[in-house]
């Protein structure tokens, strides 16, 4: 059974991608960009690991609730066996409720993802809508949509039209927004999104950005 290491997981986020969105954040990324959002997740052997059928199940209740999934990090196609596994369960039985598609950030380019010997990592393309990739650019730095900055492009999925049809262009090209959930349950204070602030200064008040 596969198995896959999680930083964070949160339900009904509005700003990881259209309507109300699961957004799971994998533990483990090795691209060292500067000016990450989230350095907190680029060690691959912190977080909690699930195996996939346990965080399919937790996704499959998340659901009822939720009309989209966003798979971030971390880097989701570091596990790519393990994404692969989630992707084929989400797309045969979810895609009913996630009406607002599958989306999937990585550090590494279409390019590189193509030519890639890992099978799992090109397998995982079809399952999914829009994937949002490359390495992020401090210099590139935008505030106009969904990627971070600007060398990141958009890849719809084009099999029937899905990735559009699913996500329509014009609802990811939107300012970018910041939300802040209080967890009372973990006695945690996330913020998610594109946030314009000084991460040093929340850390020191205690915040976890996510
Ligand atoms: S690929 Fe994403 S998570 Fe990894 S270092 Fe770059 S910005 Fe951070």
């Amino acid at each position: 059974m596969d198995k896959i290491r999680i930083h964070s997981i949160l339900s009904n986020s509005k700003v990881n991608g259209p309507g109300e969105r699961i957004v799971i954040w994998t533990q483990g990324c090795s691209k060292g960009c500067k000016g990450c959002f989230n350095p907190e997740t680029w060690n691959p052997n912190k977080g909690k690991e699930y195996t996939t059928e346990q965080l399919y199940k937790l996704i499959e209740e998340m659901s009822e609730a939720n009309t989209g999934i966003t798979f971030t990090g971390g880097d989701p196609l570091e596990q790519s066996r393990a994404l692969l596994d989630l992707l084929q369960k989400i797309n045969s039985n979810l895609l009913p409720k996630l009406t607002h598609g599958i989306i999937v950030f990585t550090g590494f380019t279409m390019d590189e993802i193509q030519n890639s010997p890992d099978e799992s990592m090109k397998e995982c393309l079809p399952l999914i809508d829009l994937l949002i990739d490359g390495k992020y650019e401090e210099g590139l730095k935008n505030n106009h949509h969904l990627s971070g900055s600007e060398n990141q492009n958009f890849h719809f999925n084009c099999i029937n039209n899905r990735g559009e049809t699913l996500i329509p262009r014009h609802l990811i090209e939107i300012d970018q927004e910041v939300e802040i959930h209080l967890d009372e349950q973990n006695d945690l204070i996330q913020i998610t999104g594109f946030p314009r602030i000084d991460r040093e200064f929340f850390r020191i008040k205690g915040l976890e950005i996510k």
